[in-house]
């Protein structure tokens, strides 16, 4: 038997073929349609060796003095909820947390983020966006009225001109990156700029190498070329625009000769990039977490947003700002409104008219206190926060600063964790609940061009595993709200009602059509790009941005910079890639990029084990001696518990989306 479903990996939303014998996925083929076009990464061909690996959780667990010990479903969501109860009776209701998953389908996320507002009444609920694109979200929105990608991945074959920055396309989004080595071969120029060389870096025109955390003087230097050099596109300023006067007074101070010094970036290929961009008749923006995970996240990405108005980059074919989704469903999870300041759809938790449509369909009314993001949960642990629920993500790995991190969990009065293996984060919880994997359930997934799609159930679930959703509805039953649903398609069905973005979206309409949102009806197709005729808040708005330093910045203590990212062959916090053969042959170490003119200085030799160390913490791992980064400039890809990349990092906050620094931090190097 063959069942289609959707890829659990990356944002761009292969289709699989999973392939089941007697009850197991045995193989993985790609899907003849989606946006793979018949083709996979190598995740995507080994998606199904984590599936019946040995350690999947397959029945509730309950803590008792220190350790875990096997209970009944019935069991253990009575004391989950009698927990929640009593915090909620004692402390209010938002004293407690939730954090949802960009790895679950819509439906969970949607069954979250109800359970937090309908159910428990508070608007603390929040997933790993704020830790990747929560500046995205917040800079696209007030540059263009929407924080989705503009364009669809088909569109980037019909560039003239790539701009990839802060994207390392080939091992995050690899089958996009196909794509964009397409139009080069078709004859289509490339500019990348990444303080670490990528692989797609042999197919560009121009590779610009800045310091990590110069992205506001590096962008507005290339305005500035393309402001005096007359390369703008004053019709489409003066007619879909505002904010102009003001952005122009800024970025006139950003002349490349004095970028050069900010960046490290020689001021001639600024202007070189500038010219090719702003010259260009159909000129593509990407870019990904080397843009968003920085104090200045949202600033960076209001930049890439005023270089793509200002040559009228936005609204056709070939052109737009895309941002690349990291994880699969980390569009959809927002969308659904798995964040503090949105009901489902990105609509206002303060409006009146949304908050009276919500109580009709709630049938209670949603809550009103201002919501913590995922960072302020965490930061105050045992404080404001006394319980919370976390659904399939790991910050005992994922988040900076791990050590401050373990602090504050263990500072929890109660720890829900649901997961399909026991985590870092699972281990120091109270209880811990078996969820299915994507192979086992019924639902949807948004991919990063917004385009929604089915998740299949192809086998039963694995031992006593359950859907998210159905851990939610049934805990949500026993704090008292009523159970509503028998299936995902109708959970889909009240998301429709509730979001206009979604209001013609269906499973059945899914399982023959390409849906992409906006899509408001029945009889709408969909949008392959937006902002078309008008942004979706009117006329685009230019922002006057100067250039800020990084919170924190190398000194004679601390040398040198770290900046972390992932690999080709791993994913996250590696809970289903390092439980994949195929994928830890490949690679299954912690190491750590230096340049060659660093090792010598420091007197280290490749494959040498160093101790690395900043304000917070210090691991050991590999040094692998490289020209791929710059010197000054270390990597390490934040996939490895044993030497944990985030124990290094900053937990300072864009002061907008309160995402993490972790491009940024300062450390030393010594020789073991
Ligand atoms: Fe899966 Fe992304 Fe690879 Fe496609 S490119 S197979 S969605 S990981």
């Amino acid at each position: 038997m063959i069942v289609t479903t959707t890829c659990i990996y990356c944002g761009v939303g292969c289709h699989l073929d999973l392939h089941i014998r007697n009850g197991i996925v045995i193989a993985v083929t790609p899907g003849k349609r989606g946006p793979g076009e018949g083709k996979l990464c190598i995740k995507g061909w080994s998606a199904h060796e984590f599936i019946h690996h040995p350690d999947r959780l397959k029945m509730p667990l309950i803590k008792e003095n220190d350790t875990f010990r096997e209970a009944t479903w019935e069991e253990a969501l009575d004391l989950i909820a009698f927990r929640l109860n009593e915090i909620k009776a004692k402390n209010g209701p938002d004293s407690l947390g939730f954090f949802s998953s960009a790895k679950a389908t819509n439906e969970d996320n949607y069954m979250m983020q109800k359970l937090a507002r309908a159910v428990i009444g508070t608007n603390n609920v929040d997933h790993c966006a704020r830790l990747c694109h929560a500046s995205t979200v917040t800079g696209l929105v007030a540059a263009f009225g929407s924080g989705a990608m503009t364009n669809s991945q088909e569109d980037v074959e019909e560039s003239d001109v790539i701009f990839i920055t802060g994207s390392n396309t080939s091992e995050q989004h690899p089958l996009i990156a196909r794509r964009m080595i397409n139009a080069v071969k078709r004859g289509a120029k490339m500019i990348i700029a990444d303080p670490r060389e990528i692989d797609l870096s042999e197919y560009a025109d121009i590779y610009l190498q800045q310091h990590p955390g110069s992205d506001v003087a590096l962008l507005n230097a290339m305005m500035y070329v393309i402001l005096t050099e007359n390369l703008h596109d004053q019709k489409f300023i003066d007619e879909r625009t505002e904010g102009f006067s003001e952005f122009k007074e800024a970025v006139m101070q950003y002349a490349p000769e004095k970028v050069e010094e900010i960046t490290g970036v020689p001021a001639e290929k600024i202007r070189e990039a500038a010219r090719l961009y702003g010259s260009a008749d159909k000129a593509s923006l990407f870019f990904s977490m080397g843009i968003t995970q920085h104090t200045t996240g949202v600033d960076n990405v209001m930049s890439t947003a005023n270089l793509a108005m200002l040559t009228g980059n936005v609204g056709k074919p070939g052109t737009g700002v895309n941002p690349l989704r990291g994880q699969n469903n980390v569009q959809g999870a927002c969308d659904v409104a798995a964040l503090p300041n949105y009901l489902p759809g990105y609509q206002s938790t303060t409006s009146p008219e949304v908050r009276a449509q919500v109580k009709e369909i709630w049938g209670v009314e949603p809550p009103l206190n201002k919501g913590l993001t995922l960072t302020e949960m965490m930061n105050t642990c045992g404080d404001d926060i006394k319980g919370i629920f976390v659904m399939g993500e790991n910050p005992m790995i994922s988040d900076p600063d791990l050590n401050h991190v373990e602090e504050q969990l263990k500072k929890l009065d109660f720890l829900v964790v649901i997961d399909i293996f026991m985590s870092e984060t699972a281990m120091l919880a109270d209880v811990v609940l078996p969820a299915c994997s994507f192979a086992e359930k019924e639902g949807t997934f948004t991919a990063t061009d917004r385009r929604v799609q089915r998740v299949r159930k192809a086998i039963e679930p694995l031992g006593g595993s359950m859907p998210d959703w159905w851990i939610i509805q049934e805990l949500g039953e026993r704090l008292g709200y009523e159970r509503r649903f028998s299936e995902p398609s109708e959970i889909m069905d009240e998301l429709a009602k509730m979001a206009p973005l979604y209001g013609g979206i269906s499973h059945k309409r899914l399982e023959s059509e390409d849906l992409r949102w906006p899509c408001r009806d029945s009889g709408d197709p969909g949008t392959h790009i937006l902002h078309q005729e008008r942004f979706s808040r009117g006329k685009g708005r230019f922002h006057a941005i100067e250039y800020r330093a990084p919170a924190e910045v190398p000194d004679e203590e601390y040398p040198y910079i770290l900046t972390t990212g992932r690999l080709l062959f791993h994913w996250h916090t590696g809970t289903m890639t390092r439980r994949s053969q195929t994928l830890t042959d490949q690679v299954n170490q912690a190491f750590m990029e230096i340049n060659p003119v660093d090792a010598e200085t420091l007197g280290i030799v490749d494959q040498e084990t160093v101790n690395v160390a900043s304000r917070r913490g210090e691991i050991e791992l590999k040094a692998q001696v490289t020209d791929r980064i710059k010197p000054g400039t270390v990597f390490i890809p934040f996939h490895y518990a044993e030497a944990a990349a985030n124990k290094l990092t900053n937990n300072a906050l864009d002061p907008k989306a309160k995402i993490p620094e972790y491009k940024v931090c300062a450390v030393k190097i010594r020789k073991t």
